[in-house]
């Protein structure tokens, strides 16, 4: 079994003082570790029927994609505004300090199609909610939310949960 948390870095002081930013690239280049991470996330979702996978810009896209084309389905990325060519929905969130908008094409999901949400890393689930909401709006149902890294502290799953999401996070840190 591979220790998944020791291939996570911990950058101190980003992207502002007295913030541990946890580097999920080194896990992503440790060929081990990166692989045993798409394998536990396959596991877990191969029986639940997953029409797509929307991954959250950026790092969800490397996961997202990766545990796609193992479980043989498609992809679907949540941008950062003005970054998708065709029509959108769009979803704005509350940063600690200001706001942030995400967005989802239009066509990108079948009515009723079952999905699946990932990113890289859980921390006040604002970001998640707000892919949450796009995906509904697109007319997706969203069957789950898998994140490689949790930062229990700060709430997210609670929140994910008391929407009535399933949640599935790898490692945590406190
Ligand atoms: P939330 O919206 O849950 O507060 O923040 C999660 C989002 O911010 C995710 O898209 C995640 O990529 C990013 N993020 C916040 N803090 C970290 C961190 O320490 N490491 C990484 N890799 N991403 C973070």
């Amino acid at each position: 079994m591979v220790d998944l948390k020791a291939a996570v870095r911990a950058i101190p002081d980003f992207p502002k003082p007295g913030i541990v930013f946890r580097d999920v690239t080194t896990l992503m280049g440790d060929p081990l570790a990166f692989s045993e991470t798409i394998d536990l996330l396959c596991d877990a979702y191969k029986a639940h029927e997953i029409d797509q996978i929307a991954g959250i810009e950026a790092r969800g896209f490397v996961f997202g994609a990766a545990l796609a084309h193992r479980l043989g389905i498609g992809f679907v990325p949540v941008r950062k505004k003005g970054k998708l060519p065709g029509d959108t929905y769009s979803q704005t969130y509350d940063l600690e300090y200001g706001q942030d908008t995400l967005e989802m094409h239009k066509d990108a999901l079948s009515q009723g199609q079952r999905v699946l949400m990932i990113d890289d890393l859980l921390a006040t689930g604002g970001t998640a909610l707000a892919a949450l909401d796009l995906v509904e709006k697109a007319g997706g149902k969203v069957v789950g939310a898998a994140f490689v890294v949790d930062l229990p502290e700060l709430g997210g799953r609670k929140k994910l949960e008391a929407r009535g999401l399933d949640v599935l996070t790898l490692i945590e840190f406190e």
